[in-house]
Formats: structure tokens, C-alpha cells, sequence
């Protein structure tokens, strides 16, 4: 009876840290979605001194070295945006040259109406995706291929790094109490 006690005071105390730790967290897919986000955002500004500077059309859709090599001036862009994940890859989306945009194969675009939530690998980021340029087939293609990772189901591994980053002294706690019960239940046998 007072080993009952003992162990329902120690789950309740386990359960009351782990519910209000978030000591150390480090939001890591939040750091990443920034990164690349701060990417889109120089790449547009970039392209918005191309448009102002000359008359020339925008292409509906190019990779990032085809526009690098063909538009961009060095003095605008003396260095390649360093991609936070290997998936990120960057295309120029555009209707017109007022309607324009750099778009990441993992995070979309910048300006969107949309907002999906991805668990990518032990990161959970976020991406926009806007239905304006549903009509560029290209487009249209690269963003089945970005909801596709919504279906994307972590590693075990993956999972615990997750929530690990995300609160590591609940995880940590919470190892701990599957131990002791474990424990508690060899020892009974
Ligand atoms: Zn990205």
C-alpha cells in the first residue's frame, strides 16, 4: 500500500514537471523555416532590382542557376543563399513582372494564402503554397511534390529527436518514469 503511495506521488510529480518544463527547448524546425524564409525574401528583393532595372520579361519558371546565370547581377548576389536542408531548392515563380516570387521546393513561396505544417525528419516546419499560380504547370507540379512530405512519417528515432529538441527535460523525465516502471514490474514478477 505505501509502495502505491510512493509511486503515484512520484508519477504525479513526473507528470506536473514534464507538463510545464520547456527548459533548453530548441525549436529547431522553426529555425530552419526562418533561414530559408530569409532566403526568399533576399532572392525577391534581388529580382525586384532585376524588374527595375530593365524592361526584360520574367521567365514563368526557372531554377535558381538558369536565373543566376541570366538575370542577376554578381554585385546584387556575390553569394549563393546557403539552403538550411538539402531539399531546399530554389525556383522563380512568375504571372507577370509585377506578380513574381522565389519559391523553395520544401517551404513554397513567401506570399501565400495557404500554410501547411510538415514534420520533416526530426524538424516540423512550415510552408505556403498559393493557388494564383496554379495555372504554370511547373508550379502546379513542385507543389504536389511539397504536400507530398504532409504524408511523410518519421523514424522512431526521428520522433524522439523531435521531442526531445522540442522539450527536452519532459522527454528526459518522461524516459525515466517508462524506466521505473519497468523496473517496478521485473521487480514484482
Ligand atoms: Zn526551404
Amino acid at each position: 500500500m505505501k509502495k502505491h503511495l510512493i509511486f503515484t506521488i512520484l508519477m504525479a510529480v513526473l507528470l506536473f514537471v514534464a507538463g510545464t518544463s520547456s527548459v533548453m527547448a530548441a525549436d529547431t524546425g522553426k529555425v530552419i523555416t526562418n533561414q530559408c524564409r530569409q532566403n526568399l525574401k533576399m532572392l525577391n528583393e534581388i529580382t525586384q532590382k532585376f524588374v527595375e532595372r530593365t524592361n526584360e520579361h520574367l521567365p514563368p519558371w526557372a531554377n535558381y542557376a538558369t536565373v543566376k546565370s541570366s538575370l542577376l547581377n554578381y554585385d546584387d548576389l556575390p553569394q549563393d543563399p546557403v539552403a538550411p536542408t538539402p531539399d531546399c531548392k530554389y525556383n522563380l515563380i512568375s504571372n507577370s513582372r509585377e506578380d513574381f516570387q522565389w519559391y523553395c521546393n520544401l517551404h513554397g513561396v513567401l506570399d501565400g494564402e495557404k500554410t501547411i505544417t510538415i514534420l520533416y525528419h526530426e524538424h516540423q516546419i512550415m510552408a505556403k503554397t498559393a493557388s494564383r499560380y496554379m495555372n504554370n504547370k511547373r508550379y502546379k507540379d513542385h507543389n504536389s511534390d511539397l504536400l507530398r512530405w504532409t504524408e511523410y512519417a518519421p523514424t522512431p528515432g526521428e520522433r524522439f529527436k523531435y521531442h526531445y529538441n522540442m522539450n527536452p527535460l519532459s522527454t528526459i523525465l518522461v524516459m525515466c518514469g517508462v524506466l521505473l516502471i519497468l523496473i517496478i514490474v521485473y521487480r514484482s514478477l
